[in-house]
């Protein structure tokens, strides 16, 4: 059985890391969330407590080792053998992850590790620039997106499952900053590949995305 490369893309909130997660179980791949690594990378350097200006990100990349390890909810992340699965979810995270991810040697060191975990095949990877830089030539490439209102209403609600007081507008506000700062970033900015599939995903639920992906890699496998 062909084993493939699915690149999965696009925003915050629209719905791209569960939709991996779930395609990747259905077709027992290994399922990747990239985002995961530039978030543990952005924690390294919170913890190291310095500014961001000037910060030496190439000795920071050097000395961090960051891991994946599936489990029971998807993947767990691990940062130097220390498993920050919950941390790297924080809102200071997230609000630096954008900016850290703008950086060149981040970029570099973080994509090569990912090419590595996805040169086998018979892997889903979700990201930004899955399909046009870390992944060219994947197999299948989806593009997901959503409106800002339905992305900020699904990050809400799990936000507020897992136990923050947020409201809807200022998630809102906050999506669409990260999206601005990935869309316009030099190195490797948010973008549609040119032979991405597109899924917009604001009125379809999780079950029916996960089959779309699921219909069109087994198109792929099975020709
Ligand atoms: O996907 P997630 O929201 O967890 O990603 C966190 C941040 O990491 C994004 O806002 C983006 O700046 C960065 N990222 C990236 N390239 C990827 C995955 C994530 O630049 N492939």
């Amino acid at each position: 059985m062909k084993k493939i490369i699915i690149a999965l893309d696009g925003p915050a909130g629209s719905g791209k890391t569960t939709t991996a997660r779930e395609v990747a179980k259905k077709l027992n791949y290994i399922y990747i969330d990239t985002g995961a690594m530039y978030r543990a990378t952005t924690l390294a350097f919170i913890r190291s407590g310095q500014e961001l200006e000037g910060f030496d990100f190439d000795s920071l990349m050097n000395n961090i080792k960051i891991e994946l390890e599936p489990s029971e909810s998807g993947q767990r992340t691990l940062l130097n053998g220390e498993d920050v699965s919950k941390e790297i979810r924080t809102a200071d995270v997230t609000k630096l992850a954008s900016p850290v991810a703008a950086v060149g040697i981040v970029r570099e060191k973080l994509v090569d590790q990912q090419r590595e975990l996805g040169k086998q095949g018979g892997v889903v990877m979700d990201g930004r620039d899955i399909g046009t830089v870390v992944f060219p030539n994947a197999d299948l490439k989806l593009y997901m997106h959503a409106s800002i209102e339905a992305r900020a209403a699904r990050r809400t609600k799990e936000l507020i499952a897992a136990g923050e007081d947020v409201s809807v507008e200022e998630i809102a506000k906050r999506i669409a900053n990260r999206d601005e700062f990935d869309s316009n970033r030099e190195i490797s900015p948010l973008r549609k590949a040119d032979d991405a599939q597109v899924i917009d995903t604001s009125n379809i639920t999780i079950e029916e995305q996960t089959n779309i992906v699921i219909d069109l890699a087994n198109k792929i496998i099975n020709s």
